[in-house]
Formats: C-alpha cells, structure tokens, sequence
C-alpha cells in the first residue's frame, strides 16, 4: 500500500516542524493496517502496557520495560523516527536536547537486533561519560530481553573492557579512540554489523574525529542501518553525513525552534574580573538546587572550584585533566545530587543526562554557538524547567548575537541585584580615540541587514 506521507519523503526527503511527528506517524500507522488489528488485541491483552508506543509497533518485551520507566506517551522525535528506524531506513535525525534522542534510536535498533546472534550494532559517542550514559539507558530500555550492551571507552582498564567483550555482546557504544583499539587488537569486528549510529553527529563528524569515523564506519562491510543524530546538525555536517548513509530520510522536529522554551535565558554583562562575585551573588540569590557552572578552560574550571571551596560551596570540577576514575566519580557524585555544583568544561557539555539540574551558568560565554545549545540543553529536559545565564563581557557582543541568531530567539538581559559591572578597560590611546569619536558630529544610519540590525541592537543594550 502507498502512503501519502511517501510522496513528500521521497521528493524532499526532509519533514521538518513540531506536528511532523504527528504526520509521520499517522501516515506510517496507515501503511500498518495490519499491525493495528494486532496492536488492538494486543491492548486487549495487556491494558497497562503504553499504547502509545505500541503504536509506532514496539513489540511488548519493550513495552514492558517502558512501563518500568515511566514512558508514557513517545516525545516528537520518538513518534517521527521510531517507525521508519523499524522499517530499516537510514535516518538524519535533529531534536532538541533532552528529547529522547536515545530511545528513539535505540527501541528499534534493539527489536530488530537478533538475540541469537552476535555483535549486530555499533553507536559512537564523544565523550566516555556519554558512552557510559548511552549504555546504561539502552540497557534499561532492554531490560525484559536477554540482549547485552556494552562499553568501551578510554581512561578505563583495556582488559576489564576485552573481559565485557568476551561476553558476547549485541551492541557495543564506544568512544571513537577505543573502539579503533579494538579493532586494531582484532577482538572487534565490524564487519558485519547490521546497526551504525552516530550520537552527537556533529561533534562526531568535526575535524578531531572525522578521521577516525571514516575509518571505524568504513570497516562495515555488507547492508547496515545507519542512524545520526544530534540537536545541531548544520551545513556541511549534514552534507558530510549524508556522504555515510543510503538515500536517509531527513527528520527535523527541532527547525523552528533549537532550544527548550522551558529553558529561561538571560544574560548579564560582566568583565572577567567580575565574574566570580557575580557567579557568588547569583548561587547566593538563586539557591539552584543543583547547578552547572561551565567554562572554556581547565584552568578557569580549576580556579573557580578553588575559590568556591574557600567559599564553603559543595563544588566539584570536571575536565580532561582528570583520570578516568575521578572523572567517574565526580559524575557519579553529581548524579546522586551529592554535588550542587559542578564546574566543567565542554567535556559535560554534550548529552549528559542528569535528572533535575535547575540552573546552568556560562561563566564563559562559549566560542561555537553550537556549544551554547548543548550546554544549556542539560536543563530542563523531558519537560522540566530551567535556567540559563550567560556571562557576557563589553566586547562579547558579537558572540551573544550569533547565539542568538542560530537559536533564532532574543536573549533578554538580565539584571542581578547587588551587582554592578566595572567599567571596560581601555588602553589610554583608545579612551582619547572613544572619547573624539563621541564629539563628532553623528554620521547617518548605514542600512541594515539582519545580522547588523542585530549587531547594533546588541551595542546599545551592552
Ligand atoms: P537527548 O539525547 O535527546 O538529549 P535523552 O535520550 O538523553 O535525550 O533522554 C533524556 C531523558 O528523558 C532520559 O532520562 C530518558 O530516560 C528520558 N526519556 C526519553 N524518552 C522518554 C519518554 N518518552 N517519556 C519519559 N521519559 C523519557
Ligand atoms: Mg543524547
């Protein structure tokens, strides 16, 4: 049987907006007659079950475990991908963070996985936290099966990991470095797997890794699914991963809009060294219950973290100079909320899924406004709320608009009682030159595009 929503994916190959989900999943639910007479008896039989899902065809032994986790109803991204994932397509898929990005990939990888059958599915994560993450949620979600999943990542022991390997796993979520170690030692091969995803697909196709996963994706010979995935998928990213998959199908549920409306964004103006006073000021006024407070550098992160234990403040840092091991426990910490606030650098900023994080500060604003969307994307996930503040510096502005441009929103700025920004240093040449321009009679208003309209919006308000 044809299906309506057919035509637009093969001559777009693109479905993008908020009710496309919807779209997607009506129309695939229409080529499935079939399964619904089945999917009813099956409610029949089992009425706690989330009929939802069973919708987009999860089989029960899923079902199962989503009721232990309290999935009820399937987010945007879930209803958009699921049903294709499960035909086999390849797929492009953009959400927004904290939207189930990882179940929407893993439910139909795991079903259509064989449990008699060896290592069939592969996912690449960039940081080892993520791959640790991503493991643990695809082990829940497997829970009533007898699939086994593990991790491989560097900084942990190489012959724990081989022993995990021994057994025989189905899925395998890996860091690009150790899984190359891997396949080099010969103790995984790829070669015949069935499932590639790339989580953070962005992240994972820039320049650091792109080497690696032309290499590690290139070992798959034969048919395979290919599924990417990310919250900011841009340009030549997105060219660059289509060049990995046949003929994917586009699915975009986050187009109109990057970041969570949950989230409120602010930002405050701030010379570097206000920052920290202001950082006290805001914990002070705020009391997040549990707060991120990211930086550009390890140095920064380590300073901070200094300062707020000489302040009395529960903090812990993480960055890349840390061994795997304390980095393990400062995220465990975090996660069991034995931290309230943890200092890090970009290492936290993707994917990171820790329940009930109130407030994120950017004590840096970050250089790649990609970056600014996956920091505070650790906020407000599956419909929390949450809290964004930006510190901005005089000469910032250019930075805090081209955020504002990618998220397509205005930033509003904020004001925190008690705090006032010093005045911007300026070499002594610079203040006579500022101060001769100030006197000098107001040349007309150049015309103005979007990018200066928002330029010289963004002088006026710093
Ligand atoms: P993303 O990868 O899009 O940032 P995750 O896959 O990390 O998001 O999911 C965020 C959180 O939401 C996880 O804790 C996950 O268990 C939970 N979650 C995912 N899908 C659902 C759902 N349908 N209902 C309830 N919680 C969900
Ligand atoms: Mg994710």
């Amino acid at each position: 049987m044809s299906c309506p929503c057919r035509a637009i994916d093969e001559s777009r190959r693109i479905i993008t907006g908020r009710y496309a989900a919807l779209r997607i999943c009506k129309a695939s639910n229409g080529i499935q007659a079939g399964r619904n007479a089945r999917r009813c008896s099956l409610m029949q039989q089992h009425p706690d079950l989330p009929e939802a899902f069973a919708e987009l065809g999860v089989e029960v032994r899923f079902l199962k475990a989503l009721v232990k986790l309290n999935f009820v109803k399937p987010s945007d991204i879930q209803l958009a991908m699921i049903p294709h994932a499960l035909e086999g397509k390849d797929i492009l898929g953009q959400a927004r963070t904290g939207t189930g990005k990882t179940a929407a990939f893993g439910l139909p990888i795991l079903q259509n996985i064989d449990p008699d059958g060896r290592l069939q599915a592969i996912c690449l994560v960039p940081t080892r936290e993520l791959a640790v993450q991503v493991t643990a949620e695809l082990t829940r979600l497997s829970q009533c099966t007898d699939l086994h999943i593990v991790a491989v990542y560097g900084g942990q022991k190489v012959a724990t990991q081989l022993h995990q390997l021994g057994r025989k796993p189905h899925f395998v979520v890996g860091t690009p470095g150790r899984v190359m170690d891997f396949m080099q030692r010969g103790v995984l091969n790829l070669q015949s797997l069935k499932f590639a995803v790339l989580d953070e697909v962005d992240r994972m196709l820039d320049i650091g890794f792109r080497e690696d996963i032309r290499n590690i994706l290139g070992r798959i010979h034969g048919d395979h699914q290919t599924i990417f995935v990310s919250a900011t998928i841009e340009g030549e990213i997105r060219r660059l991963a289509r060049r990995y998959m046949t003929d994917p199908m586009e699915l975009d549920v986050s187009k109109d809009q990057m970041t969570v409306d949950a989230i409120d964004q602010s930002y405050v103006t701030a010379e570097p060294r206000d920052k920290y006073r202001l950082l006290r000021l805001i914990l002070k006024q705020e009391q997040p219950p549990i707060c991120i407070v990211f930086c550009n550098t390890k140095a920064v992160a380590r300073k901070i973290t200094k300062k707020l234990h000489a302040d009395d403040i529960n903090a812990m840092e993480i960055h890349g100079d840390l061994a795997q091991n304390q980095r393990d426990r400062v995220m465990a910490s975090f996660r069991n909320h034995k931290i309230d606030v943890l200092v890090a650098t970009d290492l936290a900023a993707r994917g990171i899924d820790v329940s009930e994080i109130s407030h994120i500060i950017n004590y840096d604003i970050p250089q790649d406004p990609e970056v600014y969307v996956h920091r505070i994307g650790r906020t407000a996930r599956m419909g929390a709320k949450g809290v964004a503040i930006t510190f901005v510096g005089n000469d910032q502005g250019k930075e805090l608009t081209t955020i504002e441009i990618l998220i397509n929103e205005q930033v509003r700025h904020r004001e925190v009682e008690g705090f006032k920004a010093s005045e911007p240093w300026q070499p002594p040449a610079e203040q006579a030159a500022a101060q001769q321009a100030a006197e000098a009679p107001a040349k007309p208003a150049p015309k103005l595009t979007l990018a200066s309209k928002f330029k010289t919006r963004r002088r006026r308000r710093l």
